[in-house]
């Protein structure tokens, strides 16, 4: 069964990184801390909700069951988004480095393609390890709970929704996307590839 979750409290540096500012962190704290609340609501509620009117059109179980993946795509992505923040950015070191070469050409080759899948994104870009293709990939995900990649574990994550830039830079989304890669830490991403156990 599903289980109740709880906040992550994320790295101090996040609160302090160039070109994304605290003000904006700190509200897009808010929206993460408000998908974790939602979903031990949501999961809460399926423990009494009524199976026999189960419908189609519309039920209350319906709602749930779609607004289950909203709310932990929401917890998901930002904790990844937010664990690998508060970095130096600039060049990759360790095993992400080698990644992108392998797999992209270059760090600067990735990096270009991030950019344009961010500009061409109506919400989160992931990078992804495809188990089944062994493939690297920079997926365009939209929303949180649209185009998953079944199989596919997500390394990286970049948020483009509005509230994560507007405040420093209006519609400028490509300079928050500069900001972004100059801020990231890839200590962590090496780590969770590490933890996936990800030979490369
Ligand atoms: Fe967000």
């Amino acid at each position: 069964m599903l289980k109740d979750l709880v906040s992550i409290k994320f790295k101090d540096s996040i609160y302090s990184m160039h070109g994304i500012s605290r003000k904006t962190v700190e509200n897009h704290l808010k929206l993460y801390e408000g998908y974790v609340k939602k979903y031990n609501e949501i999961i809460n509620k399926l423990k009494s909700v009524d199976l026999k009117s189960a419908n189609q059109t519309f039920s209350d179980f319906r709602s749930l069951k779609i607004d289950l993946t909203f709310a932990i795509g929401g917890v998901r992505n930002h904790e990844v988004y937010f664990n690998h923040l508060g970095g130096a950015g600039g060049e990759p070191t360790g095993i992400i480095k080698e990644i992108f070469v392998e797999n992209f050409g270059s760090y600067k080759a990735w990096a270009d393609d991030l950019k344009a899948s961010g500009m061409s994104a109506r919400g989160w870009v992931w990078l992804a390890y495809d188990w089944y293709g062994q493939t690297w990939f920079n997926y365009l995900g939209d929303a949180q709970n649209t185009y998953p990649v079944w199989g596919a574990s997500v390394v990286l994550a970049l948020d483009t929704y509005e509230h994560a830039y507007w405040m420093d830079y209006g519609t400028d989304r490509a300079s928050y996307i500069d900001a972004f890669l100059a801020n990231l830490d890839w200590e962590a991403v090496n780590k969770t590839v590490r933890e996936l156990g990800i030979s490369k």
